[in-house]
């Protein structure tokens, strides 16, 4: 049987479905992923942007890569269809939760209405002072005079609510995102490169208790020969061919 069916077929007769996803499921969306091919960290060193401890000695480099690049990305970027696929897959009952590692916001956008997000959102901003909470939106402007930008309640400095390299992840998603893996029959692992721990290992564990583990990556990955079903090619192409089949 072809294997587009074979997957489709397993979520069908499955009855709590979990998907995984990395930021391969955003690339064909415009935003580039940290690995592989037009990966950023090309560009951009994650220990000056993406570092707890270089973002609390000089938070410009954050703040200046958040105005120049994330903030316009986001507000162009629109979910595709790998993300409109998995909220599909929703509707027909089955899939349960999207566990992603993306800090991007696509699968809430394209109708998913369950998602753990593992690294947090670039799109909320907060004190960490007094906890207030912004909207990108709302910090945006202030970057024109402001940088770091503080805080309009209590001058605090405010940071975007993402997990960052030197940090652990919050524990409270972590356990929701490992009951999920306990609990799901079939995980299906999209556009990531299984690497990143702890959230790589979520997929594994997922396996380890009796799941079917389907993964889609344009590139290999290092759970590949654990799983039951492996396509090395692009998820806006092959997630709206599963939907057709279910
Ligand atoms: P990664 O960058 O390590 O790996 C991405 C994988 O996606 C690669 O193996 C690549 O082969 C694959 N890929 C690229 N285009 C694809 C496509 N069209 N279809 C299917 N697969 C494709 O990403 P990761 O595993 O998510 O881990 C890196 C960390 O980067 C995560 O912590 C995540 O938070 C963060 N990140 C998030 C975003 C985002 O929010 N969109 C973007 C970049 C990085």
């Amino acid at each position: 049987m072809d294997i587009i069916k074979a997957i489709a077929s397993d979520i069908n007769n499955s009855k709590h479905v979990v998907a995984f996803t990395g930021a391969g499921i955003s690339a064909e969306s415009g935003i580039p992923t940290y690995r592989g091919e037009g990966g950023l960290w090309g560009k951009y060193d994650p220990n000056i942007y993406a570092n707890i401890d270089s973002f609390l000695q000089d938070p410009s480099y954050y703040w200046n890569f958040f105005r120049e690049i994330r903030y316009p990305m986001l507000k162009k970027v629109k979910p595709n269809k790998a993300h409109l696929a998995l909220a599909e897959i929703e509707k027909a009952e089955n899939l349960k939760t999207v566990i992603t590692q993306n800090i991007d916001g696509l699968h809430q956008e394209a109708g998913s209405s369950s998602v753990i997000e593992l690294h947090g959102t670039t799109r909320i901003i907060y004190c960490m002072n007094c906890s207030q909470e912004y909207s990108m939106d709302e910090v945006f402007p202030m970057l024109e005079t402001q940088l770091p930008p503080l805080c309009s309640k209590c001058k605090g400095r405010l940071r975007p609510d993402v997990i960052f390299f030197g940090e652990s992840l919050k524990s409270q998603i972590l356990l929701s995102a490992f009951k999920e893996a306990d609990n799901c029959d079939f995980l299906l692992a999209v556009g990531s490169s299984l690497v990143v721990h702890p959230a790589a290992d979520i997929p594994l564990r997922a396996k380890q208790r009796g799941a079917t583990l389907a993964i889609i990556n344009k590139d290999r990955t290092p759970l590949d020969s654990s799983a039951d079903y492996v396509i090395n090619d692009e998820a806006g192409k092959l997630l709206p061919q599963i939907v057709q089949n279910l």
